[in-house]
């Protein structure tokens, strides 16, 4: 059991890489939280990883734009766990694509909010024990987008870039006291917004899901797409102890497509 006695805290734990990373954790002993915004999503993943693995798994509802929010999670971590986490994942996330000639406030912002301001104010909620405690792993999920950019996804792509920034500036930080702080970049990965992504493609363009889904796999050297356990085990090894020596990586999920 690589995380007995740690507490894991991971945003956006509902569904998809959240929900697989909170399935790996519990199985290596950690007590989990799940949240994110849909509380029967988040419910219904926090019964179904504890039947699973024994393990306690609490979910609660957070919407990681709002400070108060934030601020609400991590008091009730603390009234529920008596501490907070010893482990963060900041996997939260939105993908929408758009030209950037039609990419309006609304949608820039949304991005901004949820991907970058969102792993700020956990980190910055998070960090403050775990260096009073004198250990801590923040993994934050980010994107192969966050260190290449690609057409319509302007706004995703620069929150991504954002995400690697915070993680490096904050693993220099806090290096000497015990803690790691790292970044997961994914490529193309079977969960919903994926899913979103494809159903896009065929109402912008004339493929067919197929083959939407066919020229997403192309983009991969290995010709598919991750699964979420897939990152979950890159996670788990950050948040072991076997991983302290890596910090202020970000380190690619991605079968080979970007090789920095
Ligand atoms: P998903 O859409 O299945 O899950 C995203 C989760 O984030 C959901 O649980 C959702 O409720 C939650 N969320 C969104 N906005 C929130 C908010 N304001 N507050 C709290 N929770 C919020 O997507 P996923 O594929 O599991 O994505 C997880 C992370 O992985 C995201 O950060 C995404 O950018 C990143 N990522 C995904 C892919 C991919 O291909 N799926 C690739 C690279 C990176």
């Amino acid at each position: 059991m690589k995380l007995q006695n740690k507490i894991a805290l991971i945003t956006g734990g509902g569904r998809g890489i959240g929900r697989a990373i909170g399935l790996k954790f519990a199985g290596e002993g950690a007590q989990v939280i799940l949240a994110a915004r849909s509380v029967d999503q988040v419910k219904q993943a926090a019964s179904e990883i504890s039947r699973a693995t024994s393990a306690r798994v609490l979910p609660l509802v957070c919407d990681v734009t709002e400070v108060a929010s934030v601020e609400w999670l991590f008091k009730s971590v603390k009234e529920y766990f008596d501490r907070g986490p010893d482990i963060m994942v900041n996997n939260a996330g939105i993908a929408e694509s758009a030209p950037l000639i039609k990419t309006d406030d609304e949608h820039w912002n949304r991005h901004l909010a949820v991907n970058l301001s969102g792993t700020f104010y956990c980190m910055r909620a998070a960090l403050p024990e775990m260096i009073e405690l004198g250990w801590g792993r923040i993994i934050n999920v980010a994107s192969i987008a966050g260190k290449i950019g690609g057409p319509y996804i302007a706004a995703y792509s620069a929150s991504k870039h954002g995400v690697l920034g915070l993680t490096r500036s904050a693993a220099l930080e806090v290096a000497a006291k015990g803690i790691t702080v790292n970044a997961i970049c994914p490529g193309y990965v079977d969960t919903e917004m994926t899913t979103r992504g494809i159903e896009n493609i065929t109402k912008k363009t004339r493929l067919s899901a197929d083959e939407a889904m066919d020229s997403i796999k192309k983009m991969s050297p290995q010709n598919r797409i991750i699964e979420p356990e897939e990152v979950a085990s890159v996670a788990l090894l950050l948040a072991s102890d076997e991983g302290r020596g890596i910090n202020g990586q970000a380190i690619n999920v991605d079968g080979g497509t970007v090789m920095f």
